[in-house]
């Protein structure tokens, strides 16, 4: 196996940045860097030592040393870490000095992509620690610490078992046909397997939310000009983002910004109002928020509940109405505030009485985005499934399972019966890399970022 190599931290300058090898001649490489035919470092501890370019000896950058000798890395090979300061211009130059050493360099996730095929992860873990390291808020990063830690293989592994005894059981009743499964034997094992079927969709369900949290909601606020929406975009954000004037058309082009609720990752996006423009800029920028309305998940629809609804109001009302969207009553603070308003909102729609100015509401509000996608109060501590491939092939083999209980139910040959549950133990070896074929790992560690 070839030495590969990656600047492990993020492009750009930064007090160190870290440049990691992996593989046989990780440790020769750093003994001609440093020019130390017997260097010798204690694996695991740090060494302080000054790397040199390969002709002149000059040197280029005093750095910390750390070996991993193999298998106790996390890849499985001989690992060395060199923390250098993080000027982009040395990273760059060691590293160019370590692939002329006949070091290659890695691609995406090929440090990880090493650690599952050394078994020192699964699947589901390498991909926790893509996860992990692309969540955008706090509790989408702890679901991908649980996988990571091997909770979800620890949930697979049961099902899995259980999936064999079955299969074990007709497997050998297809080997001595004359004693055929007794009826009772069989009805026992349909029971075990509809158990299953139920554990696997349960574990399923909870994509929902785990989705939520890994992929956040786009969430747009529309309505007419002067209504109040970058205030209120400011006031959920937390910080003057958007320039808030009396003078109607000011917000020209939409503005979109991430903030989360509940752990939730929320793209935000204030719009220009929607009414006809009167210059060109501006018609731009409705032509904008037209489309970012056809993007939301979620339209936060602001009406000005001190003035009377207009028709631009009833137009935004009408193009929300097909998606997913709340009324925010803005101006509750005002005393010509009018909450009879709502009543004329006929649609159905969720309608919350908030505040701008005050922040009177906005707690309401957040917890209102969340309701309709199944994120409320009763939030699950549980594990969650949070990528759509998990999800996929536990659907895959609760199907599987459930078309083998039917075939259970209707008495035929164990032979058919056991094809199902066949598929269903190959789907589930898939999440956990087991039976994943080549080209989808692959295509899963394209996902991966390099250094990684
Ligand atoms: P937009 O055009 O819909 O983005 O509206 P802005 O956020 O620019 O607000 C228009 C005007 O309404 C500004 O003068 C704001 O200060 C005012 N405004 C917005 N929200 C509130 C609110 O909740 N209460 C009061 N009293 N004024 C508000």
């Amino acid at each position: 196996m070839k030495t590969i190599v990656a600047v492990a931290t993020p492009p750009g300058r930064s007090a160190i940045g870290v440049i990691r090898l992996s593989g046989p001649d990780s440790l020769d490489v750093v003994r001609r860097l440093i020019d130390e035919d017997q260097f010798a470092p204690e694996p695991g501890r740090a060494t302080l030592k000054s790397l040199k370019d390969l002709e002149q000896k000059e040197v280029l950058d005093r750095v910390l040393i750390t070996y991993f000798k193999e298998p106790h890395s996390f890849t499985g090979e001989d690992v060395v870490e060199l923390s250098c300061h993080g000027s982009p211009v040395i990273l760059r130059e060691v590293v160019d000095i370590v692939l002329s050493l006949d070091v290659r360099l890695a691609g995406p996730g090929e440090f990880t992509l090493r650690a599952l095929s050394n078994g020192k992860l699964n699947l589901n873990q390498a991909e926790a620690i893509r996860d992990l390291i692309d969540a955008r808020t706090g509790a989408s990063a702890r679901q991908a610490v649980r996988q990571l830690d091997g909770e979800l293989s620890a949930r697979l592994e049961p099902i899995r078992d259980r999936l064999l005894q079955i299969i074990v059981v007709l497997e050998s009743a297809l080997e001595f046909v004359e004693d055929d499964l007794p009826q009772l034997r069989n009805a026992e094992l349909q029971a075990t397997a509809a158990e299953i079927a139920n554990e696997v969709g349960s574990l399923a369900s909870t994509f929902s939310v785990g989705h939520l949290l890994r992929e956040g909601l786009k969430v747009t606020i529309v309505g007419r000009p002067n209504v109040g929406k970058s205030s209120l975009f400011n006031k959920l954000l937390n910080w003057e983002r958007a320039i808030v004037t009396e003078v109607a058309g000011t917000t020209r082009d939409s503005l979109t910004e991430p903030m989360s609720v509940k752990g939730v990752p929320i793209l935000l996006t204030d719009t220009a109002g929607v009414r006809e423009a009167s210059d060109r800029i501006e018609s731009i920028g409705v032509e904008r928020t037209r489309q970012a309305i056809a993007d939301a998940d979620l339209l936060l629809v602001v009406l000005d509940g001190s003035a009377e609804l207009s028709p631009e109001d009833l137009s935004v009302l009408s193009c929300s109405r097909n998606v997913h969207h709340i009324v925010a009553l803005n101006k509750s603070d005002l005393g010509a505030f009018d909450r009879s308003l709502a009543s004329k909102v006929v649609d159905g729609s969720k309608i919350v009485e908030v505040s701008a100015v005050t922040g009177s509401g906005i707690n309401e509000l957040c917890a209102a985005i969340l309701e309709p996608f199944g994120r409320g109060e009763s939030e699950s501590s549980g594990l969650l499934i949070t990528d759509a491939r998990h999800y996929d092939l536990l659907c895959r083999a609760r199907e599987e399972i459930n078309t083998s209980v039917r075939l259970f139910e209707e008495n035929v040959s164990e032979e058919l019966v056991l094809v199902g549950l066949h598929n269903a133990l190959r789907f589930i070896g898939e999440i956990t890399g087991e039976t994943t074929p080549e080209d989808i790992l692959t295509r899963i560690f394209s996902t991966f970022c390099i250094g990684k």
